[in-house]
């Protein structure tokens, strides 16, 4: 009999990786993501499986927690074939190419350190490097395009369905025959909001005797859209008005051009006031130019840009900083900026130099509107430090600080369910990409609304399907 095993993204949000074992000896393997934050460490063991007996990989979407150790399978001798969207392809080659260039970063760094106390030896190396990453590049693509389904041996196909999570994300329904009967197994991926700026509402799906599905936000319902692009807009002409500037730090994938679209929007209606844009993430960039080559599959509101003036994330007054020196350059601009720069927690990335040269104006804002991790330096702000260290140096928070919390790549508790409800037919569930306590209140909202039991999956627990 088939079965599944989950060797990430089990009672944790990180390191997606589910196994499907058919009965012939086929294996399937659904995301190969990276373990981030707590489960960090998870990283650096062995893949828990053999990489070179796996036939098929097939990625839901390009987020660093779903395609992230997918250079290492290669490395461990997997020489199958890698089944996905074409935007995913590649957007996966520019998050894996950057994580292999902030891990080599990294290397060097503590590399430097313990060079000096006499102990380079207790480095360990990076997971892989960016050769690495073209290797497992080279494997034989399967291009997947919504609603058509791909054969992939005799009695086993997969369908993508638009997921609307990020450019190129799916749900993927895996059909195969066993004992004559036809099984159909679909993995929601990370489902996105109904309400996105840039990508439309995710696929109906149909029917499954078996569903994975994802419950980052199972426990929870997120503000309304609406009221958050008005506070954007308004903390934005506001802060501009005052003769100050806007720092945004920001997600290079789904959320910097979900700003760019509204800022967009606002240009159009003549309601920003005079002012530069500075996009000042080179990972948000690339990720913007493959957003930029498949508009077709853009939201609506993105569909009206391009039949206006021809493009949806490119308005006047955009520039696209791509230097280090071009970006210092900002800090010389004394008002009337909007600057969107990585990384989205603040851990690293240009912000930090803005931060250091615009933190202490009272006539600054800072917009933070992703999730922002604990430990993280964005979390330290937006909890209310007064001061923080950057570069040696005490800097005083006088800026003011604005935390939007409605704008979510992911679905809420209602809109997984409404997801779940809109199946024919749908046999048993398995929880999975979610907190245990989160888990634990999606579960019982399924049963009050749904009457139906399901189940959280442990790691490496085997589940017959
Ligand atoms: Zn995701």
């Amino acid at each position: 009999m088939a079965f599944m095993q989950s060797f990430g993204a089990a009672k944790v949000v990180t390191g997606s990786a589910h196994l499907l074992a058919l009965e012939n000896g086929t294996k399937i393997l659904i995301d190969c993501g990276m373990f981030q934050g707590q489960n960090e460490e998870k990283n650096s063991k062995k893949l828990e499986f053999n990489s070179a007996e796996i036939d098929y990989v097939v990625f839901t979407h390009a987020h660093l927690d779903h395609v992230g150790r997918s250079p290492l399978l290669f490395k461990e001798g997997f020489r199958g074939q890698v089944v996905a969207t074409r935007p995913t392809f590649e957007l996966a080659r520019v998050v894996m190419l950057d994580s292999a260039h902030l891990m080599k970063e990294e290397y060097r760094q503590h590399f430097r350190k313990a060079q000096r106390r006499g102990e380079e030896n207790s480095v360990k190396q990076p997971l892989y490097s960016a050769e690495d990453v073209e290797s497992f590049l080279t494997l034989k693509k399967r291009y997947a395009s919504y609603g058509k389904t791909i054969k992939l041996q005799k009695d086993l196909t997969v369908t993508f369905y638009n997921a609307g999570h990020i450019l190129g994300s799916a749900f993927v329904e895996v059909r195969y025959v066993e004992k004559g009967s036809e099984k159909h197994i679909v993995f929601s991926g990370d489902l996105g909001n109904e309400n996105d700026v840039v990508l439309p509402a995710p696929d109906n799906p149909q029917e499954a005797d078996t569903l994975y599905i994802e419950s980052t936000y199972g426990d929870r319902i997120h503000k309304d859209i609406d009221a958050s692009i008005e506070e954007f807009k308004t903390t934005v002409i506001q802060t501009l008005q005052r003769g100050g500037n806007v720092l945004i730090p920001s997600f290079a994938i789904e959320r910097t051009q979900e700003i760019l679209c509204m800022l967009k929007f606002m240009h159009k209606n003549r309601e920003l006031p005079v002012c530069r844009i500075f996009l000042d993430s080179p990972m948000a960039i690339r990720a913007t130019r493959v957003y930029n080559k498949y508009t077709e599959e853009l939201s609506p509101l993105c569909q009206e840009f391009l039949n206006e003036d021809g493009a949806v994330f490119d308005f006047p007054n955009l520039e696209f900083v791509k230097t280090q020196e071009a970006s210092r350059k900002i800090n010389d601009i004394k008002s009337g900026t909007i600057i969107i720069a990585g990384s989205g927690m603040c851990n690293g990335g240009r912000i930090l130099h803005h931060f250091k040269h615009r933190l202490w104006n009272k006539a600054n804002a800072v917009i933070f509107v992703g999730f922002q991790a604990k430990g993280t330096l964005g979390r330290e702000i937006v909890e209310g430090a007064q001061w923080i260290h950057l570069y040696h140096e005490k800097i005083k928070i006088a800026a003011s600080i604005h935390t939007i919390n409605g704008f979510s790549a992911h679905a809420d508790q209602r809109e997984l369910i409404e997801w779940m409800d809109s199946f024919e037919r749908l046999g048993n569930v398995y929880l999975i990409h979610g907190e245990e306590e989160k888990q634990i209140l999606f579960k019982e909202a399924i049963k009050k609304e749904l009457d139906k039991k399901a189940h959280i999956v442990e790691m490496g627990e085997k589940i017959y399907v």
